[in-house]
C-alpha cells in the first residue's frame, strides 16, 4: 500500500519544478494525480512520465471559470478530490517602488487569487467524500518579507494567512479537511534561474543558503507527508523548509 494509495490529488502548476516533483511523489505513493498548468503540454508531459492513472488538465489558477470546469471533470471522472497542492506561482523582481500596480495585480492574481479559488472549489467537493489535506506553496518570503520581491512576499504573507483562516473555518464548521502553508527557501527549479523583471537578476542571488541548495524532492517529501495520513495532527500549521536561513541572525 502507498502513503496516498487511491486518493485523487489535484496539483496547480505540475507541469515544472516544485509541482512536477510534488506530482511524481504522489503518484509513486499510490495517487491518482491530476497535473494541471496554465501550459498544458508541460502538464500533459508530466502526467505522461508519472503514471500511475495521472491525467493532465490546463488551469489557469486565476481563472474562476477554469476552477469551476477543472472541478466538475474531476468530479465527473473520479467522483472525488481528497488532495489540492496550489503551487502554482510567478515570481517578479522588483521592489516597492519598481513594482507597477498592473504587475502588483499580476502576481497576486496567479498566487492570492489563484490559492483562494483552488480552496473554494476544492473544499466542496472534498467534502462529498471523506474530506481532504489542502496544502498551500507559500514561502519564506511570507516570513521575511523580501524587499526585492515585494509583491511575491506580499502574495505569499496571503497565502500563509488564508491557510490559516480555512484551517479554523474547517473545523468549526467540523469538516474532515485539514490545511497548511509550505514555506520552502531557495529551491533550484526554472523560477530561481529566470525572473521577470528589471534587470533579470537571478532570483536565488542572495537568498540560496550555503551549501548545496534545496531539490524540489526535498519539498516533495514534505508534501507528500501533509497529503497523506500520517500528518493528521498537522493542521493550520506553516512548515519552514530552507535549511535553517530564517532562524539566521
Ligand atoms: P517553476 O517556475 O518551475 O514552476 C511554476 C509553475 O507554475 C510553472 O509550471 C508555470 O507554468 C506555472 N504557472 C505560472 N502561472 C500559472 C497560472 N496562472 N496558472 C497555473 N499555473 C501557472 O517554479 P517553482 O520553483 O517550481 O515554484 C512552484 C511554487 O513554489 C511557487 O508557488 C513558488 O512561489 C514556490 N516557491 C518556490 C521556491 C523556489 O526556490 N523555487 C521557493 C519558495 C516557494
Amino acid at each position: 500500500m502507498g502513503r496516498v494509495e487511491g486518493k485523487v490529488a489535484l496539483v496547480t502548476g505540475g507541469g515544472s519544478g516544485l509541482g512536477a516533483a510534488d506530482s511524481e511523489a504522489l503518484a509513486a505513493e499510490g495517487a491518482i494525480v491530476v497535473v494541471t498548468d496554465v501550459k498544458q503540454e508541460t502538464a500533459q508531459a508530466v502526467a505522461d512520465r508519472i503514471g500511475g492513472g495521472a491525467i493532465a488538465l490546463a488551469l489557469d489558477v486565476s481563472s474562476e471559470e477554469q476552477w469551476q470546469s477543472v472541478m466538475a471533470e474531476i468530479k465527473a471522472k473520479f467522483g472525488r478530490l481528497d488532495i489540492l497542492v496550489n503551487n502554482a506561482g510567478v515570481v517578479l523582481n522588483a521592489d516597492v517602488e519598481d513594482t507597477s500596480l498592473e504587475k502588483f495585480r499580476w502576481v497576486n492574481a496567479i498566487m492570492t487569487d489563484g490559492v483562494f479559488l483552488g480552496m473554494k472549489y476544492a473544499i466542496p467537493l472534498m467534502n462529498e467524500n471523506d474530506g481532504g489535506s489542502i496544502i498551500n506553496m507559500s514561502s519564506t518570503g511570507a516570513l521575511l518579507g523580501y524587499p526585492i520581491f515585494f509583491a511575491y512576499s506580499a502574495a505569499k504573507g496571503a497565502v500563509r494567512s488564508m491557510t490559516k483562516s480555512v484551517a479554523v473555518m474547517c473545523q468549526e464548521k467540523g469538516y474532515k479537511i485539514r490545511c497548511n502553508s509550505v514555506h520552502p527557501g531557495a529551491i533550484e527549479t526554472p523560477m530561481v534561474q529566470t525572473a521577470e523583471g528589471r534587470d533579470a537578476q537571478p532570483v536565488a542571488e542572495g537568498v540560496l543558503p550555503p551549501g548545496t541548495p534545496g531539490a524540489p524532492k526535498d519539498v516533495a517529501a514534505l508534501v507528500l507527508y501533509l497529503a497523506s495520513d500520517e500528518s493528521r495532527f498537522v493542521n493550520g500549521a506553516e512548515l519552514v523548509i530552507d535549511n535553517g536561513v530564517t532562524i539566521r541572525p
